[in-house]
């Protein structure tokens, strides 16, 4: 059975004519030398071979893991003006749709991952296109994008969605890894509307952190489980060093378990935001001394991961919500 990442990123600055972009603020900012760093690339080397290269050496380290043989890699959509064109003064990141379906064509592990903002004008073609281009979801940033999940202009969008049979996958809880954000969009209360509209709705790191209304993000989602059979829940960064407990404190809720769909939030474990000397406390100094000789960053997020009680079956659900046979895609 295919072991599919849900939650992997790539980055691009513009080379090799990508149309990716990353605004000066971040560039500058100490977080780009260690993401750089993360997807083992230099910004020499990327300059000369293009930002495809980023996703070259993904899918090598990839097809390095025993454990997982697939990922979701997102694109990232920026933020729109009022008259819907892309703003370029206000976009942190961009990951353009076919630069990213193009790419990941060329490797056999890497499945697209889509980015559309609602709020453009053209937004239900995008959603067109990018389903004919091979998407297995669309990705959103709500709190980073500037697009509020529970607006109703969105209910066509949604329907859409539900028509082309993509799941959306969108960030819930605290953002940090930009340099500003909207947390008040990432509230998972705000989910209902795409739910309510028959979207598939995948919340990204299980709202673990962060609080909306005065409540805990994970207590406004929980009851959304129940309610709604098309709720998913993604794993992806739960073990960070920022989030430590965060992972047993979802498994807690075995009610859940049937909905929770592993991911990494690849290249973030890759940044050393992630160690299994972080958990020593609930690993012990034995098992935590055995992860960390695991070399390859999947292996070990697996590891870890089942270290921590997750059950094995979470890492066999995302080739069924996504319907996605390994097999299928490349015969
Ligand atoms: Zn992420």
């Amino acid at each position: 059975m295919t072991v599919i990442d849900i939650h992997c990123h790539t980055a691009g600055i513009g080379a090799g004519d990508s149309g990716c972009f990353i605004s000066p603020k971040l560039r500058r900012s100490w977080k780009y030398p260690i993401y750089l760093k993360s997807f083992g690339v230099t910004n020499t080397e990327l300059e000369r071979e293009g930002d495809c290269l980023v996703l070259r050496r993904l899918s090598e380290r990839l097809a390095a893991s025993s454990r997982v043989q697939a990922a979701v890699v997102l694109a990232m959509d920026g933020v729109v003006d009022s008259r819907g064109i892309l703003d370029r003064e206000r976009t942190e990141m961009y990951i353009p749709n076919d630069f990213l379906a193009r790419e990941c064509r060329q490797h056999p592990n890497l499945l697209f991952g889509a980015s559309v903002n609602p709020l453009r004008p053209d937004a239900l073609e995008r959603l067109d296109a990018a389903a004919a281009a091979g998407a297995v979801l669309v990705k959103w940033l709500p709190s980073i994008q500037g697009t509020d999940p529970a607006d109703r202009r969105l209910v066509p969008y949604y329907r859409r969605l539900a028509e082309l049979g993509l799941p959306l996958l969108t960030h819930t809880g605290l953002e940090e890894s930009f340099t500003r954000a909207d947390n008040t969009l990432a509230d998972p209360a705000r989910l209902r509307l795409p739910l309510e509209e028959g979207v598939t709705v995948i919340a990204a790191h299980c709202a673990t952190s962060g609080r909306s209304h005065g409540e805990e993000n994970l207590a406004r989602l929980l009851p959304l489980f129940a309610e709604f059979p098309s709720l998913y829940a993604d794993i992806s960064a739960l073990t960070q060093v920022n989030r430590l407990g965060h992972l047993p404190r979802v498994l807690q809720h075995r009610e859940i378990h049937g909905r929770l769909l592993y991911g990494t939030d690849m290249p973030l474990p890759a940044t050393g935001l992630t160690s299994p000397w972080f958990h020593l406390f609930r690993l012990g100094p034995v098992e935590a001394r055995r992860l960390a000789a695991i070399g390859n960053p999947w292996d070990q997020d697996v590891e870890l991961k089942l270290a921590l009680g997750m059950p094995e079956e979470i890492l066999f659900r995302t080739a069924r919500v996504l319907k996605i046979d390994q097999h299928q895609k490349h015969s």
